[in-house]
């Protein structure tokens, strides 16, 4: 890149630094003509693109804001929903896709969402994949119902193995 101090049109880089959370990279760089030296930092650019065409930064901000209005009057808390947004942040990261539409996005709020608050994931769900008729919310019930039964059984059978022998071991302890 340009040396921002005289212009010339190369650098050279002296040393390369990762950031703690391995999000981005410090380059100081050296300009070969003045020999000033500046830094830079590089980021994966994430971009979303909109039902306009119109492309724009990702932000968590925005993940936060579009949430907030399904758990409304929920127990959902402002931390919850940071939480929420950097997991979603997240996932689309780890997508590899540069460049992001409103599709995908929502595609990515809902399953944290769901195990956040199964209410405000219906809310928002039904927005999103734009349920229009009560048998859309009845398989979405259903399927989280489901879900709900298979965790309850999964924990169920957990507990019963783990329960066994300690029953048996405590009372000869004491
Ligand atoms: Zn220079």
């Amino acid at each position: 890149m340009h040396c921002p101090f005289c212009r010339h049109a190369d650098s050279r880089v002296v040393d390369s630094r990762t950031s703690d959370d391995g999000a981005s990279i410090r380059r100081r760089r050296q300009c070969p003509a003045c020999n000033r030296r500046f830094t830079t930092i590089e980021t994966a650019s994430l971009s979303v693109v909109k039902r306009s065409g119109v492309t724009e930064p990702f932000s968590r901000e925005k993940i936060v804001t579009g949430v907030r209005k399904a758990c409304q009057g929920r127990p959902v808390n402002e931390d919850d929903l940071a939480v929420l947004a950097q997991k979603v942040e997240e996932s689309l990261r780890a997508g590899g896709s540069a460049e992001l539409d409103a599709y995908e996005i929502g595609l990515a709020i809902l399953g944290p969402l769901r195990e956040l608050d199964e209410v405000a994931y219906l809310r928002f769900a039904s927005v999103y994949q734009a349920f229009d008729s009560l048998e859309d919310f009845e398989s979405a019930i259903n399927s989280l119902r489901a879900e709900r039964e298979e965790r309850a059984a999964a924990s169920g059978d957990a507990a019963a193995t783990d329960d066994e022998p300690t029953a048996d071991v405590v009372p000869d302890r004491a």
